[in-house]
């Protein structure tokens, strides 16, 4: 699905972003209401290349940013955008913090009808350390009263758990406190993903380095409370990492030219359903850990 950047402001400073630093520090004169509407109407047509990345894939849109939900047009472009994109999935990602604020999740989910998703990432357990890892303080606050004030809503939710150094030991806590807190995991999905090495995470990569098998190993620790939800994905990990019970857990969600396939998977019979490696993660850390199904 193409990724279309919303806005390019945040009001998160989060250590592991995908954007890099200067993103959010440029003009906001393309992301307008005007801008959007052209460029969403060019891709309808099918007039070149207009989004960065996936441009060419039909069927579902992801929103992202920045954060989204501080476009000064937010509510005004959402509708368009439901509105020209009927029976398309749309997943916005946010986080989330905006929802806090009881009105404006209630509106927002009177627009996002389905099929549509909102993702938001939860980096902790611990207020301190998700604040740390978004740069706000008072953001954990703010995040987990918006997923509150979302979940009476029928558009669907995604809670993202980003793996990286700064958390994969609170893995374990943090997915009981989602239990706790939201405990009919019927009216959400959790998606674990190992974090990419891209933008901000690039430039603070040596706070946030880890190796896959690592983040996989603690998945792998924390099984009998990842088996407690309904519907929970694994995004970015190779089947040969994880263990086998968490093998069909595994999703491909990024384009080929993103992820690379080593002389080690030649041969392997978990190849098909299996996203490889992350092309930055291979320039990193290399195939070592690949070992052939
Ligand atoms: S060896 Fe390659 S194809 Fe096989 S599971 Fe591992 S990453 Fe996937």
């Amino acid at each position: 699905m193409p990724d279309i950047a919303f806005w390019n402001k945040c009001n998160n400073k989060c250590v592991m972003c995908t954007n890099e630093g200067g993103f959010a520090r440029n003009g906001s004169q393309h992301y307008g209401l005007r801008p959007q509407v052209e460029k969403l109407e060019r891709w309808l047509g099918g007039r070149g290349q207009v989004y960065l990345k996936n441009d060419d894939t039909r069927g579902a849109v992801s929103l992202t940013g920045g954060e989204p939900t501080i476009h000064p047009d937010f509510f005004r472009l959402l509708a368009y955008f439901r509105r020209r994109l009927p029976g398309h999935g749309i997943t916005l990602l946010s986080n989330g913090r905006r929802f806090a604020d009881a009105e404006f999740a209630r509106r927002f989910l009177k627009i996002a009808v389905p099929p549509f998703f909102v993702a938001v990432p939860v980096h902790s357990a611990s207020p301190a350390l998700h604040d740390k890892i978004a740069g706000v303080k008072g953001a954990f606050a703010q995040t987990l009263a918006g997923l509150r004030n979302l979940f009476p809503g029928g558009t669907g939710l995604e809670i993202r758990l980003v793996l990286h150094k700064l958390n994969i030991k609170k893995l374990k806590p943090l997915l009981a406190f989602l239990l706790d807190n939201f405990p009919d995991t019927r009216r959400y999905r959790v998606c674990a993903i190992h974090y990419e090495i891209e933008g901000m995470s690039l430039t603070n990569h040596r706070r946030l380095a880890i190796a896959l098998k690592e983040s996989a190993a603690a998945l792998g620790a924390a099984l009998p409370l990842v088996k407690r939800f309904n519907d929970f994905r694994l995004y970015h990990f190779p089947r040969c990492l994880v263990r086998p019970e968490l093998r069909p857990l595994c999703r491909v969600t990024l384009p080929p030219e993103d992820r690379v396939y080593t002389a080690k998977c030649r041969g392997c019979r978990a190849r098909r359903g299996c996203l490889g490696l992350m092309a930055e993660y291979y320039k990193a850390f290399g195939d070592g850990e690949l070992r052939r199904l």
